[in-house]
């Protein structure tokens, strides 16, 4: 029997495994203060999604393909939509950006979120596929994957309902210099 975790609290979504990739202290901020960033023009440009059918048949993301997927497990507390599910019974993801990034790591911890939730909500799930641009990194979905998007999902929900701050490994790094939560983080 899977454990029980909604009730009461509110859903990890991938946008709080994104976050707290980033840093942990952004999670408990935007939980425990209520603020979010206003988005940015180049927050807005970047969120666009151009789903180029020719990149996905040159990855092979096999058919049919369902896009902007909203799922959740009430179970589990977990909810997302995912940009791209391809195939029947054995699923691939994909998650879509319309510029190649330097740093994308919280956007990989995003599509691994997403490998996890359509696992359990649809089923297995064999690749996951961040489309930065033109360029595509493609990740094997493996049980060891699976454990530790479940690890990452509780240690989220600690700190969204905890009354204090998560310790960083970021306070004071390059981060904080251009991060818009610094005036409110207790951290720095
Ligand atoms: S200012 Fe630094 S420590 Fe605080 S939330 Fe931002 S990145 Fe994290």
């Amino acid at each position: 029997m899977l454990p029980t975790y909604a009730v009461g609290y509110s859903y990890v979504t991938s946008g709080d495994v994104k976050d707290y990739t980033y840093c942990p202290t952004i999670v408990w901020i935007k939980s425990a203060l209520g603020v979010r960033e206003p988005p940015s023009v180049d927050m807005v440009l970047g969120s666009s999604k151009p789903y180029r059918s020719e990149v996905f048949e040159r990855i092979g993301i096999p058919k049919p393909w369902a896009f902007e997927v909203l799922l959740r497990c009430k179970h589990l507390g977990i909810s997302g939509v995912v940009d791209l599910v391809g195939g029947s019974r054995r699923y691939e993801v994909a998650e879509v950006k319309a510029f190649k990034r330097r740093n994308y790591s919280h956007f990989t911890s995003q599509l691994m979120f997403y490998a996890y939730l359509t696992s359990v909500v649809l089923g297995p799930v064999v690749r996951a596929h961040l489309v930065l641009g033109d360029r595509v990194k493609t990740y094997s979905i493996t049980d060891r994957v699976l454990q530790e998007v479940e690890r990452v999902v509780k240690r989220v929900r600690e700190i969204k309902n905890s009354d204090r701050p998560p310790t960083t490994p970021y306070a004071g790094s390059k981060r904080c210099v251009l991060c818009w939560y610094r005036r409110y983080c207790p951290s720095v």
